[in-house]
């Protein structure tokens, strides 16, 4: 973890800045090491300290090696961090505008004895764009978490059970495979809910003829996962074939050719056109995915505007998709960590038009 502390400090360098004071709770936990829900990072040349409160004491202690650790009294957030100013005396404090509250600003601004309180954007969150060798692996085994469940899954839904029923079991199933989260409420959308790309589960019940689509991920050592597979319940029609076909042909198009080098609206790009071409434009209305990390939505995007360029050790998700208002919809999600030449495919759950 003391090497993302050297990135900081190489930051502050680069905007000029005498300290940091760090807000942003997975931001936190990707400079320190802190899981915990509350608290601030304060960085400078002199300094690396994390404020807490004594919830988090010992947790911090544990996971912020080579930290100080100081817990707040009485006098909270601000007493500790007017003495840590008081002794550092940093002339330019960077604190994170896209996290920190306008209230909470004021309140700092007026407190705080420094001389100049200088908002940064989302340089560091930039930082966690490219994932390290340890990162991957937790990314990696978080799918792979998914993947089973998504076999076992299959064994389970039948006609009958309601959506909610089904994302209940995905989600004891993730926890019970070693997941310490959920990436986010799992979506379990059957025949019309289909047809809006994040549903939530309801009471309706599943029945023959319904495509059922279930988008779910688990986190692992702090790191999300996220996969989409859409199966029929009963036969498939001809039309529910040619959709799934459709957006199968985009996605698997679309992963053969995402490599370093390209930007991220080129790889949507190719997916677009597939399902555009094949009759479907309006039904695509979302981008073609999206890195994941400490949260699971991160940029870069794969969409229409990121120029972002992917660089090996960024992760993607690949998620084409067909909706149709008053029909259902169709999505497969896949995750991949973006190689020099190509990509390194996380998601293994079997792609062929599963009929239940
Ligand atoms: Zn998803
Ligand atoms: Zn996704």
């Amino acid at each position: 973890m003391m090497d993302n502390y050297k990135k900081i400090i190489n930051l502050l360098q680069k905007l000029t800045l005498d300290a940091m004071l760090i807000s942003n709770g997975n931001n936190i936990r990707y400079i320190s090491g802190f899981a915990g829900a509350t608290g601030y990072l304060y960085i400078s040349g002199n300094r690396h300290t994390l404020v807490t409160d004594f919830r988090y004491t010992i947790q911090a202690e544990h996971e912020a090696e080579g930290y100080e650790i100081i817990t707040i009294g009485s006098g909270g957030y601000e007493e500790v961090l007017n003495d840590l100013i008081r002794t550092d005396k940093p002339m330019r404090l960077g604190f994170e505008a896209e996290d920190m509250l306008y209230s909470t600003y004021q309140n700092l601004k007026d407190k705080l004895a420094v001389e100049e309180l200088v908002p940064i954007g989302n340089e560091i969150t930039q930082l966690r764009r490219i994932k390290t060798a340890k990162e991957l692996e937790y990314i990696k085994k978080a799918e792979k978490i998914g993947d089973q469940v998504f076999t076992e899954i299959l064994d389970f839904i039948k006609p009958g059970m309601t959506e909610l029923e089904i994302a209940a079991q995905i989600e004891f199933l993730l926890k019970m495979r070693g997941a310490e989260g959920l990436s986010f409420s799992s979506i379990v959308a059957s025949g019309l809910n289909s047809s809006m790309p994040h549903a939530v589960p309801s009471r309706k019940r599943i029945e023959a003829g319904d495509f059922v689509t279930m988008d779910f991920g688990c986190v692992y050592e702090g790191y999300c996962s996220d996969m989409t597979r859409t199966i029929v319940i009963g036969k498939a029609s001809e039309r529910q074939r040619e959709i799934y076909r459709v957006v199968l042909e985009a996605q698997t198009q679309a992963l053969s050719f995402i490599k370093a080098g390209y930007r991220g609206s080129e790889v949507d790009r190719v997916a677009r056109d597939i399902i555009y071409k094949a009759g479907f434009e309006g039904c695509f209305g979302h981008g073609l995915g999206h890195s994941v990390g400490l949260e699971v939505h991160e940029n870069p995007r794969l969409n229409m505007s990121d120029e972002s360029i992917l660089l090996p050790g960024m992760i993607e998700t690949v998620e084409p998709g067909i909706y149709i208002k008053g029909y259902g919809g169709v999505r497969i999600e896949d995750l991949v960590a973006v190689t020099e030449d190509g990509c390194e495919n996380f998601t293994h759950s079997k792609k062929e038009l599963i009929e239940l």
